[in-house]
């Protein structure tokens, strides 16, 4: 008999999967989100997120199929109403569900984890005011009312590393912070996580960059445990681009970048895991770090999406590289009278383009607004270094004096990190 039944049950699952593949290109998640998302289904988007888009979206594109629209504007166009209303929160799905039939499960009541919109923490308003919360001295700067400069670096592929120490030698002092990159298209190297603790060894200050489409949810929290450890206080959740080009390598995803936030706020204000209910003693208290798009239209869906993202808890954004000025002000007049500019202390994302083989790829990088005179500018340039550091330099000016820009971002499009203190030189403060 139970042989019969669950031959029956998984019947029901195929042809489920069946009809509403048909109809909704649904993936056999086993909990539905149809009936929240507009009748689009939110796991036809590749990389599976229950919250986006991601910021690979520019225009109505797919980061990864850009000849197919993105799934999540699709939602946003039939959900949003145009407005910039804050969207729930998603949970992610629960994996033992998948390739079970959904409305099963929904009569047997197992998929509310899945579907249930998550509470948003209770968070006072005006937060970038409130007082300093974390050991970060970044938070303690920006709350200070410094205009803070933060720049990246690569993690190292081997155990030597002189290259780093070379790299952060000539940006300390000039830089309040630095990020510590991995995994660039789905490369090996050390965890960005081992290369803080580096960073931390070198007397400078790290932000350790963690992406969703590399870790589980466990590995994420582990990681954030890991980084209290070592005396990394400063983390940016990430989606991550896709892995373009290397379709061996199986994107993760098992949260989206949102649900990061909440993951690691959670566990700096409550001391417990929320996906485990776990306590934790002496808990990471993260200064808690996301991107953002400034270019995606309609301008509602980057607003909807930062504001999930500041009300899933995250302290600071740092955004997508500004070549387009004119779109970066219309975001942040956006921004500040949306009121965000009191809750989250925003870094522009400058461009330092100083490398021909780098520039070509500027093009390709997902999500980037690329517009047609600043491309002639770099790449007319004799002497495209001093032409770089000078759209660096301007563009840097320029963000300085728009409203509600606390900062800035550096991102070297080269390998020679000396000319970031040139460029930022007199501009701190
Ligand atoms: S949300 Fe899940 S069950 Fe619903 S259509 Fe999408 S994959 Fe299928």
């Amino acid at each position: 008999m139970g042989k019969v039944l669950s031959f029956l049950a998984r019947l029901g699952a195929r042809g489920e999967a069946f009809m509403k593949g048909t109809a909704f290109d649904c993936r056999a998640c086993g909990q539905c989100m149809l009936s929240q998302t507009g009748l689009i289904c939110p796991m036809s988007c590749p990389k599976g997120l229950r919250n986006g888009p991601c910021g690979g979206t520019l225009g109505d594109s797919c980061e990864v199929y850009p000849d197919r629209e993105c799934v999540w504007m699709r939602i946003n166009r039939r959900r949003s109403g145009g407005l910039t209303t804050l969207p729930v929160l998603n949970p992610s799905p629960d994996a033992a569900l998948y390739f079970t039939s959904s409305y099963a499960n929904w009569a047997k009541g197992i998929d509310i984890a899945g579907t249930r919109a998550l509470p948003y923490h209770e968070i006072p308003s005006g937060r970038i005011a409130l007082p300093v919360t974390t050991q970060s001295r970044l938070e303690a700067l920006l709350k200070a009312g410094r205009f803070v400069l933060t720049c990246e670096v690569r993690s190292p592929r081997s155990a030597d590393f002189s290259h780093l120490y070379r790299e952060l030698d000539v940006v300390r002092g000039s830089f309040d912070a630095v990020n510590a990159t991995a995994y660039l298209n789905g490369k090996p190297s050390l965890p960005a996580s081992r290369t803080s603790a580096e960073i931390v060894r070198a007397g400078v200050e790290p932000i350790c960059q963690i992406t969703c489409r590399d870790q589980t949810k466990t590995t994420f929290v582990s990681e954030l445990i890991n980084n209290h450890v070592n005396g990394v206080v400063n983390v940016l959740c990430l989606t991550g681009d896709s892995y373009a080009g290397n379709p061996r390598i199986k994107q993760v995803f098992d949260m989206d970048s949102s649900l990061m936030v909440y993951e690691a706020h959670h566990l700096r204000e409550t001391g417990t895991i929320h996906f485990t209910g776990q306590a934790v003693a002496d808990p990471p208290r993260a200064f808690i770090g996301v991107a953002i798009n400034p270019f995606t239209r309609p301008i509602n869906v980057p607003i909807r999406r930062l504001k999930q993202k500041a009300a899933a808890g995250a302290d600071f954004v740092q955004t997508q590289l500004i070549f387009n000025l004119p779109g970066f002000r219309q975001f942040m007049e956006s921004f500040c009278d949306e009121g965000l500019d009191r809750e989250l202390f925003l870094l522009a994302g400058i461009p330092v383009v100083i490398s021909r083989p780098a520039m070509q790829m500027i093009p390709h990088v997902p999500g980037v607004d690329y517009p047609t005179d600043i491309r002639q500018r770099l790449e007319s340039a004799t002497d495209l270094r001093a032409e770089g550091c000078r759209l660096a330099r301007e563009t840097l000016e320029a963000v300085r004096e728009i409203p509600g820009v606390r900062g800035a971002h550096l991102m070297l499009f080269g390998s020679d990190h000396s000319v970031l203190s040139e460029i930022v030189d007199g501009i701190g403060a």
